[in-house]
């Protein structure tokens, strides 16, 4: 399975931003925690963590650009 961005549950306080930005509709919002649907297509934009003002989800697979 592609790696999926990590999510931590204590920080996200649901605001939604990141589900609005995924334009792969990998994520989803349910009882008010970001979840991610790993069926769906991620391609790696780190979009979702660039929104996320709390730091809830982070994207391990991060490209470095050398
Ligand atoms: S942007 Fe961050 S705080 Fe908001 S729903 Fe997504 S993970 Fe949670
Ligand atoms: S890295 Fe991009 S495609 Fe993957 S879940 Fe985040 S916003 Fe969606």
């Amino acid at each position: 399975m592609a790696e999926m961005p990590l999510i931590d549950p204590g920080k996200c306080d649901g605001c939604g931003l990141c589900v609005g930005v995924c334009h792969c509709n990998a994520l989803a919002i349910v009882e008010n925690v970001v979840t991610i649907d790993s069926g769906t297509g991620c391609d790696w934009c780190t979009d979702c963590e660039a929104v996320c003002s709390t730091g809830a989800i982070t994207c391990p697979f991060e490209i470095v650009v050398q």
